[in-house]
């Protein structure tokens, strides 16, 4: 049987079948929504983001996300291509308009003719046939649970946080103004794609008061080993140091005061744009554990949003992960069961990108197994190739954590030092040398 299952219509599941159907392979997409909700997620769409609409930095020469994307438009990803086709600006940001991404890949998927849906919840990993889980951070209990019988005590579950979300008319513009840090974008449109909420001095010692202060939901013992760095809770981040956050999301520089231009920002609280009407804005790096509550109180404080109205407040979220250095071997399968693949979030990647990539992979490696034909996995000298190496491999089993594409994960370049000094000139030589390997992989196989 040529057939290839796949579990999950994320974001990963949504370009593993993409690709694998590309490549002559019957695909059948099982997807669990709409019968089965995940908490996250709110409609019944494939690629459905569930946080923020952003794709991140889009520059593929000083960027390992950005190079990411080359790579993927290059092996024809449907995601990029939706991303794309469904561009909002934000400076050098890649954002989309959520709903049209996810009905763009949604359309594709249902369109092609050798993908067929089944919808309902997989709640094993089978025995027979040829299967890729991409089943996300929001896995079933039921799946998970099965997964967790087959790979042992392996599991693993940690918090994020959504950022909230503001309606764009309830934000006071006598005080807030529209820029982009250092007016970055081509455009005049892309050069003001966030809103800007300037904080006096004592109006940020009284923020950071405030967080500390603010009801939070408490987590169990040993939940917060877990978390993962780059999307600490706001109020955790204050914890760490009154400074922490004013040269974080909070920092005031590249940006001046339409409203005052003589009056210098002490810290700026950033919204960025989140759909294309631009009725919507989230609170950029401000997802948070606090209470609903206590939210309202806390974001008010924010001069220009002490009559805002939140179209989704912050939340916390599980993500389930396998431990993918021990488990998992290097093309994604499963050690103990080699029918059965994984791929996207699940493998212990963060992100959409990131997981899109390992998707990307994952269907062509089972498709190219269909098809009697070896597909090693892209040098590590390429970011899809140094993700792949990193979780199947290169990451230290016994403090796995979910990771981001970034130029650590990449071999050295030979004769160009670490350090500040040349850092341009370094990025660049790694993105010239990724895209020179990543093109003779592409041209090796099938
Ligand atoms: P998903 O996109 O979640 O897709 C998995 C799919 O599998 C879902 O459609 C789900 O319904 C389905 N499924 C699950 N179990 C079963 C089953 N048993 N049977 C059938 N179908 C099943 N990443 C970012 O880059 N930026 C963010 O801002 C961000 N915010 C996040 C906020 C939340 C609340 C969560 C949970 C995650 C967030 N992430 C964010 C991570 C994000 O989920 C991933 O980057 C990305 O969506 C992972 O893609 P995926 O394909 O692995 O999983």
């Amino acid at each position: 049987d040529k057939t290839l299952h796949i579990v999950g219509g994320g974001m990963a599941g949504s370009e593993a079948a993409w690709q694998a159907a590309n490549l002559g392979i019957n695909v059948v997409l099982h997807e669990m929504r709409p019968k089965v909700e995940t908490f996250a997620h709110q409609t019944g769409n494939f690629g459905e983001m569930v946080c923020s609409n952003s794709f991140r930095s889009d520059d593929d020469e000083q960027n390992a996300v950005g190079l990411l994307h080359w790579e993927m438009r290059a092996a024809g990803g449907l995601v990029m291509a939706s991303a794309d086709a469904n561009k909002l600006p934000a400076g050098g940001a890649l954002a989309v308009d959520r709903e049209a991404f996810a009905e763009h890949i949604t359309a594709k998927i249902n369109a092609h003719p050798l993908i067929s849906v089944e919808f309902g919840e997989v709640s094993e990993l089978p025995t027979d046939g040829t299967w890729l889980f991409a089943t996300g951070p929001l896995t079933s209990p039921a799946l998970g649970a099965a997964i967790a019988a087959e790979t042992g005590t392996d599991r693993l579950a940690f918090f994020d946080a959504i950022a909230p979300i503001v309606y764009a008319d309830s934000v006071n513009m006598d005080i807030a103004w529209l820029q982009s840090r250092y007016d970055k974008g081509e455009t005049e449109e892309e050069q003001k794609a966030y809103l800007n909420c300037p904080m006096t001095k004592d109006q940020y010692e009284a923020f950071i008061d405030a967080l500390a202060a603010a009801d939070k939901t408490e987590f169990h013992e040993g939940e917060t080993a877990g978390y993962f760095d780059g999307c600490l809770p706001i109020e955790v981040m204050a914890e760490r140091g009154r400074e922490t956050l004013r040269f974080g999301p909070m920092k005031p520089v590249g940006l001046t005061n339409a409203n005052g231009p003589e009056n210098k920002p002490y810290a700026v609280v950033q919204l960025r744009r989140d759909n294309k009407l631009g009725t919507l804005y989230n609170i950029v790096g401000f997802q948070t554990k606090m209470k609903y509550g206590a939210q309202t109180e806390v974001f008010k404080m924010i001069p220009g949003l002490e009559d805002a109205s939140f179209a989704r407040l912050g939340g916390i979220h599980r993500n389930t992960f396998l431990n993918s250095p021990t488990l998992l071997d290097d093309q994604m399968r499963l050690k103990s069961r080699p029918n059965i693949r994984f791929a996207g979030q699940v493998t212990g990647v963060e992100g959409y990108v990131e997981s899109a990539a390992m998707g990307l992979l994952a269907g062509r490696m089972a498709a190219a197994e269909l098809l009697g034909r070896d597909l090693p996995p892209p040098p590590f000298t390429t970011a899809m190739g140094a993700l792949i190496n990193h979780i199947t491999g290169g990451a230290e089993a016994k403090t796995f954590q979910p990771m981001n594409v970034n130029f650590g994960l990449f071999p050295p370049l030979d004769g160009m030092r670490g350090g500040r000094k040349g850092r341009k000139e370094r990025y660049k030589g790694y993105t010239d040398r990724a895209k020179d390997d990543y093109n003779q992989w592409l041209d090796g196989q099938i």
